[in-house]
This record gives C-alpha cells, sequence and structure tokens, in this order.
C-alpha cells in the first residue's frame, strides 16, 4: 500500500523532480544539496575521501575526511554504549550509481527505481558524505526495528549527521523513508536541523533567503 502512494505522489510531482537541474561544481561547505534538482558531475570525485576503521564498517569503506573522522567518533562512543552502528555504504563513483539505478530499472521498474535510487549524479554517495548504516546483522533495511536506530535519533546531529530522508517526506526529499541513510553537514547545521525537524531541502531554502 505505502508503495502504490509512494508511485502516485511520484506520478503527481514528476514534473518538478529531475526539471530545472542545478549543477553544483566543487562544494566547499558540508550542507549544500544534491538531489532530484542538484546534481554533481561525472567527473566529480572528492579528494579527502579516506577509509573508514574496519572496527565500524564492512570492508574498505570511504567518507570523506571530517565526515570520516566524525562517523568513527559517533560509532566508538555508540559501542561504549552498547550499541554497534557499522557503515555498510558510503562513497559511490558516479559510474557505480549508474550501474545501481540502471539495474533497478530493470529489475522493478522506472517509477520504482526513481522512488528508492538516484539516477547518476544525483545520489548523496558520490559526495562522500552520506553512510547507510546497520547493527551487526549488517541487514540496513531492517534498521529501523533496531534500538541502534533509536541511538541514532537522539544521537546523530551531536556527530554532525542528519537522517536525511525521513519518514512522509517524500514530496520534499523525493526519497522515501530510509531510516538507515545519514548525511554529514557538520555539528552547527546538523543540530539546527535536528532541533527544528527539518530536511536540509527546507534548511537550504531558509538559508538561501
Ligand atoms: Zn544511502
Amino acid at each position: 500500500m505505502e508503495k502504490i502512494i509512494y508511485i502516485l505522489l511520484l506520478i503527481i510531482l514528476e514534473n518538478d523532480f529531475y526539471k530545472d537541474i542545478n549543477t553544483i561544481y566543487n562544494p566547499t561547505n558540508y550542507d549544500f544539496l544534491i538531489n532530484k534538482n542538484n546534481k554533481l558531475t561525472n567527473g566529480y570525485v572528492p579528494q579527502d575521501l579516506e577509509l573508514i576503521d574496519i572496527n565500524y564498517s564492512c570492508k574498505d569503506k570511504y567518507l570523506r575526511k571530517e565526515a570520516r573522522i566524525n562517523f568513527e567518533k559517533l560509532s566508538k562512543q555508540a559501542k561504549k554504549e552498547g550499541f554497534n552502528i557499522i557503515a555498510v555504504s558510503t562513497y559511490r563513483s558516479y559510474e557505480y550509481q549508474e550501474k545501481l539505478y540502471n539495474n533497478y530499472v530493470l529489475d522493478k521498474g522506472f517509477y520504482y527505481a526513481d522512488m528508492a535510487s538516484a539516477r547518476a549524479g544525483h545520489s548523496e554517495h558520490q559526495t562522500g558524505l552520506a553512510v547507510d548504516v546497520a547493527d551487526l546483522s549488517l541487514d540496513y533495511d531492517n534498521f529501523e526495528s533496531t534500538k541502534e536506530f533509536n541511538w541514532m535519533k537522539n544521537n546523530a546531529h551531536k556527530y554532525g549527521f542528519i537522517l536525511r530522508y525521513p519518514k512522509a517526506m517524500f514530496h520534499i526529499t523525493g526519497f522515501k523513508y530510509e531510516p538507515w541513510h545519514y548525511r554529514y553537514v557538520g555539528n552547527d547545521v546538523a543540530t539546527y536541523i535536528y532541533e527544528n525537524n527539518l530536511t536540509l531541502e527546507e534548511y537550504n531554502l531558509i538559508n538561501s533567503r
């Protein structure tokens, strides 16, 4: 049922999504928007990608330096309190995202692909600032039902991360609810977004005025 509602919404909103696309060439801050209306170039690769400590990630996972440092701090503190927050998907190249999206289209059709996956250039994972997390099961699809999710809800902002695709915000973010996907925006912005219950889209709109 939920899926049908999303698909209907997507059909209604498809005039806005993936239209009037703005290209971000060289992001210098941490709170810039990448979504269905803002994209990175196919050649964009962050220059400060760093490997995440294997204690807090699956094999070979990279984030930009500041996001990597803060994710490790987050994960370390969670572990101390008895929670295991593991990075399962982080930086993805333009080419890899292209493959992922195309596979979704082949597998589940065009509308489902646009609801659940980003077209190449439009994925936050290309920024090197986004991380999909899970508990020790590594099954991020079930992350919402874990005690780790509850910890993330209350603590992620203290380390500069926001829940990027909150429930029922599809009409604004363009993506279905993803309890596992967090975006690094820096401590001050994350705290502001958390305290005011905003999406990154709303935050950017308020700040562009
Ligand atoms: Zn993600």
